[in-house]
């Protein structure tokens, strides 16, 4: 079979809100980049599977890649909205302790956003909260005004269209099959009718829930750089009729995730999720069996919501670097100077808050390769 050869500069494996951003801002840097996407269209894995809620930075421990890339993101993220016309609203959201034993770890919560350079949390008492909104039951809250909510595909379409302004090209049903590194770049092959064989002096690998992978199948990378990949599968399930609530409200964070959350959308529809479920396959079937944990998780902050209210939505899987039962890894953004591979970088574990923290990390890839 004849196979096709082209050159290019950058290639970026993935078409999801952070490939996207990163051909952006490399594209902007006035380099030609060529976007590879398995899928038929951009954003169809994690990026359309999210809470899509633009988070303030609170979490993450001290200097780590998530509290900093989120915090810096948070801001570029605001900009790039008003700037693009991109759908968001800084709806805010409340994190409720729903009993005494709850207190200190809000206090600890609290504490860690200020060491993040989050400044304008409020601590609420319980009848502060209940002022905001009245159907909440909790004992005491933090209020995050900087926290938002976001239409993830009007995003992931601005960045595409400004990259592609700036001269970047998308190659859909073009799934990055395997590479070759050599000492003047990379080789990127492609599979499909006409296999292709793109060589870059750059190659981004964003590809997601695949990225481990990604790195696996280019020959001359160091396997040692390579983490162990897990899934941990977030379920959401929507709320019949309208929430009496105007914000968005979160318990405090549980093993593996921030704990099962109500979010609205821009509609004002209101879901709620993700719970955290280890999975060794990518299956988005949502399990309706699993509601039953859904209301008693929900009740504790609402005890007002009806049997039969919840329905299956939708899920999405987190790109997990550590197990269950290891500490929550930090974003990986490997470079040249890691793994020895000139040219490649490589984003693992990308988890939550990856969208939140597109933009930022597109920038931390442009200085690694500076
Ligand atoms: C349940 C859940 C809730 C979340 N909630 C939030 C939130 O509220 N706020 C927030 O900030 N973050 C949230 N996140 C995190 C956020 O969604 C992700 O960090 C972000 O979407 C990751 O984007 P990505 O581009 O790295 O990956 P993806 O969106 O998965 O994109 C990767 C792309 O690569 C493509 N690809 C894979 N392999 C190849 C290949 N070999 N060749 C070509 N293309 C390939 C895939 O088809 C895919 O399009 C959440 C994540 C989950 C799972």
């Amino acid at each position: 079979m004849r196979t096709e050869k082209y050159e290019t500069d950058v290639v970026v494996i993935g078409a999801g809100v952070v490939g996207l951003a990163c051909a952006r801002e490399l594209a902007r840097q006035g380099r030609e980049v060529v976007i590879l996407e398995a899928n038929r269209t951009i954003g169809m894995e994690t990026s359309s599977r999210n809470s899509e809620v633009i988070h303030g930075g609170l979490y993450y421990p001290s200097g780590s890649l998530k509290a900093e890339l989120c915090v810096t993101g948070r801001a570029l993220l605001y900009e790039f909205c008003g700037e693009f016309g991109v759908a968001h609203r800084r709806c805010g959201k409340l994190i409720v302790a729903t009993g005494q034993a709850q207190h200190e770890k809000l206090d600890a919560l609290a504490q860690q956003a200020e060491r993040n350079g989050v400044m304008d949390i409020q601590r609420l008492s319980r009848d502060q909260a209940r002022a905001l909104e009245p159907a909440l039951e909790c004992t005491a809250a933090l209020l995050s005004p900087s926290t938002g909510i976001i239409d993830s595909h009007a995003l992931m379409q601005a960045l595409l269209g400004d990259a592609e302004a700036h001269g970047a090209q998308l190659a859909v049903n073009t799934s990055a099959s395997a590479g070759r590194a050599f000492a003047g770049g990379l080789e990127i092959e492609t599979g499909g009718e006409v296999p292709t064989v793109l060589a870059a002096t750059t190659v981004i690998n964003s590809a997601g829930l695949h990225a481990v992978d990604a790195a696996n199948r280019i020959e001359g990378f160091p396997r040692e750089h390579l983490p162990r990949a897990y899934l941990a599968r977030g379920n959401y399930f929507q709320l019949s009729g309208r929430a009496p609530f105007s914000r968005l409200v979160y318990p405090l964070p549980e093993p593996g995730g921030l704990g099962v959350h109500l979010t609205l959308d821009l509609a004002g529809q209101a879901r709620f999720g993700p719970d955290v479920e280890w999975v060794d396959s990518i299956d988005y079937h949502v399990d309706p069996v699993r509601a039953d944990g859904f209301y008693a998780e929900i009740r504790k902050y609402w005890p007002a919501l009806r049997d039969g209210a919840l329905s299956p939505a939708y899920a999405g899987i987190r790109p997990k670097i550590s197990g269950p039962d290891e500490a929550a890894a930090d974003f990986v953004i490997q470079g040249p100077s890691d793994h020895g591979v000139a040219g490649l970088v490589n984003l693992f574990g990308i988890e939550s808050p990856g969208l939140t923290a597109s933009l930022a990390i597109a920038q931390a890839v442009a200085r690694i390769l500076r």
